[in-house]
Parts: structure tokens; C-alpha cells; sequence
């Protein structure tokens, strides 16, 4: 099988999109454009290695261990021939980190091309008409042959290093390199969602563009717990002092174990249960954030972020009112969140009900997932 790295070029310094640091490592919904580049590439089953080139001051920025990071150069050159050392694989596709919303199809054709030549690249045929001018028309250009060039571009390792070698002068981009090597760079589909963000108005476009991707999902969860003998209850996991306490084959975290449930709901990955299932003793008298937790990674294994989670607990019964920041807090640190994610909230049955008979606590959980 042909190995195929993506390298990825990440050195510049370009703060023309604002915020105060080069727009790679700007947040764009929840992630850096960077991290998201990287993400393409690492989701792209044909990609075998991937190669980052990073500005000597950013270094400690890139924490993924997983992926090669090399150290730029002075110019982007520099920093592709940098990149293009640490290659292994024999095929490679050069690509701006500043496009983070290249497809999988982009990536195909580029693949599929170098089938069959030493160079492919996306590219988008001109539309618009062209004008010369300044602030009057001067001309008309033609736009027939014209196209609006992207990346990545692929290339066979060895030539494109060669290619690299024996160019001096300053190149637009790695084609033209190809080009001047007298290599064939055959054209294939570009992709208008594969934009290269440059200024602040790319910023909003990509949002925009991932915001009708987001994939949002929902949960909701319920749990009832019996009272029995006790002197306290564990409730979204802080211990609150009472005349009786939860029975359950766990520590009967109640609240938990709905917030719990509400994330395996939007997973669609059943419930506790099915997870830790009460025949195995193992569980018996298990505290909950363990459950919490599983659920948690699950979520992160399965792409998702937890957005937020919102918890009611039902009872007469201990006033949950003076533990609501403890438990806000507890639940928080147990799934990585910040606070202010997490909602725990409590109402009476108005003595209505088991709950209002103090039987038992109910607790109800809805726990909103997003795909990062
Ligand atoms: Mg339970």
C-alpha cells in the first residue's frame, strides 16, 4: 500500500483575522483552527502520517504528542522544506493550516490524481469577471484557463523534495515549485467550503459553514431512589446530612445517576444498567462518579463535547437549596466542565405523589452533546 503524510504548514505569524495571536490558533466554535486542520487529516482513513510545522515561539502551544511537529523556517518555503524532511510516507499532501474545513472528497481527489501524476492540487475555475483597475476599471482580464488555487497539494515525496532542492527563489505556493521542476500538476476539484481564513470576515464565514454542520444531540435521564435507614443522603455527589438515607445497589447518587443517563441518552448508548449492570458485585456500593465519568469518556471517545447539563432533583426532603454551588461544583470537576455548564435545581412535589409522601427521591437530567 502507498503511504500518504500530510504536512501541514503552521509557522506564519499572520494577524490580519484579529484576535491577537496568528490565526491558527484562534478558536473557531470550540477548537483551534489548527487543532481542526489536524483533526481533516488524522479523520482521513488514507492518511498514514502527519507532519506540523510550527513557529519556534508556538512549540509549546501543540500538546498532541501523537503527530511530528518540526520547526519552521524564515519563509514558507523554509518551513515546507523543514516539514518535508521529517516525511516518511511517499506521497504527501501539503497543506495551509489556515484551511481548516477541507473535506474528506478534496482529500480523495487529490489521492486519487497522484495515481497517475507527480503533482495534483485543488483549484476552483474563475467565475466572476475580472477587472483591472484602481478606482476605475481600467480592463477587462479574461478568465477563460483561470483558476483560484487551494491546498492540498499532493506530490510525490522524493520529487517534491527534489523539486524543493534546487529552487532558490521565493515560490507562491508548492505547485509552482513543482512547476519550475518542470513536474505535471494535474487540476482536480476544489471545494468552495475549503476557504482560507485571512481575514475576520473568513472567521465568520467558517463559523457560519460549521454551524450548519453541528451535529447537537440531546438526552434526558430519570431516576428514583427508595429511602431507608440512614443519617445521610448522597446527592449529585455531595453528602447531605439527613434523618434516612438512599438505598440502591450503588452509594444511590440519584441526581447523578440522571445526569448520567441524559449523557448515554444523546449517545444513544443505553442507560447504567446496561453499563454496570446491578448482578455484577462489583458495583455493589459504588460511588457514582465512577458511572459519571464512564459516560464522560465515552462522550470524548465518540467525538462529542458535553455543552451542558441541567438536573432536577424531587423531594420534599433534604432542602437541596444551601448544597446547590457544592454539587454544581462536584459535578463539574467529575465531567471537566465549568461550572457554569452545570444546572442542579430542586422542587417539591407539593406532598403529592412518593415523593411528596417522602418515600423516595425522583430526579430528572437533560444533557446537551455537540460534535467537536
Ligand atoms: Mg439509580
Amino acid at each position: 500500500m502507498t503511504t500518504t503524510a500530510a504536512l501541514i504548514v503552521a509557522a506564519g505569524r499572520g494577524l490580519r483575522a484579529g484576535g491577537g495571536v496568528p490565526k491558527q490558533w484562534r478558536d473557531l466554535c470550540g477548537q483551534s483552527v489548527l487543532a481542526r486542520t489536524v483533526a481533516a487529516f488524522s479523520a482521513h482513513p488514507v492518511i498514514d502520517q502527519i507532519v506540523l510545522v510550527l513557529h519556534q515561539d508556538d512549540l509549546h502551544l501543540w500538546t498532541d504528542t501523537s503527530i511530528t511537529v518540526v520547526t519552521g523556517g524564515e519563509t514558507r518555503q523554509a518551513s515546507v522544506v523543514a516539514g518535508l524532511d521529517a516525511v516518511t510516507a511517499e506521497r504527501v499532501l501539503i497543506h495551509d493550516a489556515a484551511r481548516p474545513l477541507v473535506s474528506c472528497a478534496v482529500i480523495d481527489r487529490v489521492c486519487k490524481a497522484l495515481d497517475a501524476f507527480a503533482g495534483a492540487a485543488p483549484a476552483l475555475p474563475v467565475t466572476d469577471a475580472l477587472w483591472r483597475g484602481d478606482e476605475m476599471v481600467t480592463g477587462i482580464q479574461d478568465r477563460d484557463g483561470l483558476f483560484r488555487a487551494q491546498t492540498p497539494q499532493g506530490f510525490h515525496t522524493s520529487v517534491i523534495r527534489a523539486a524543493h532542492a534546487s529552487h532558490a527563489l521565493p515560490a507562491a505556493d508548492d505547485v509552482s515549485v513543482a512547476r519550475a521542476a518542470g513536474l505535471d500538476v494535474a487540476i482536480v476539484a476544489g471545494d468552495e467550503d475549503n476557504l482560507k481564513i485571512t481575514h475576520a470576515s473568513d472567521f465568520a464565514r467558517a463559523e457560519r459553514l460549521l454551524g450548519m454542520r453541528m451535529d447537537i444531540r440531546l438526552g434526558n435521564g430519570y431516576d428514583v431512589h427508595r429511602f431507608g435507614p440512614g443519617d445521610h443522603v448522597m446527592l449529585c455527589g455531595v453528602k447531605v446530612p439527613h434523618g434516612r438515607g438512599l438505598q440502591g445497589h450503588s452509594d444511590a447518587d440519584v441526581g447523578m445517576h440522571a445526569v448520567t443517563d441524559a449523557i448515554y441518552g444523546a449517545l444513544a448508548q443505553g442507560d447504567i444498567g446496561v453499563h454496570f449492570p446491578p448482578s455484577d458485585p462489583q458495583w455493589k456500593g459504588a460511588k457514582s462518579h465512577i458511572f459519571l465519568r464512564h459516560a464522560v469518556t465515552l462522550a470524548t471517545d465518540m467525538g462529542y463535547a458535553i455543552s451542558n447539563v441541567d438536573c432536577t432533583l424531587v423531594c420534599e426532603y433534604p432542602k437541596v437549596g444551601p448544597h446547590q454551588p457544592a454539587m454544581r461544583a462536584a459535578m463539574a470537576s467529575i465531567m471537566g466542565l465549568a461550572a457554569d455548564r452545570v444546572s442542579v435545581k430542586a422542587t417539591t412535589s407539593e406532598r403529592l405523589g412518593f415523593t411528596g409522601r417522602e418515600e423516595g427521591i425522583a430526579a430528572l437530567a437533560t444533557a446537551t452533546l455537540v460534535k467537536t
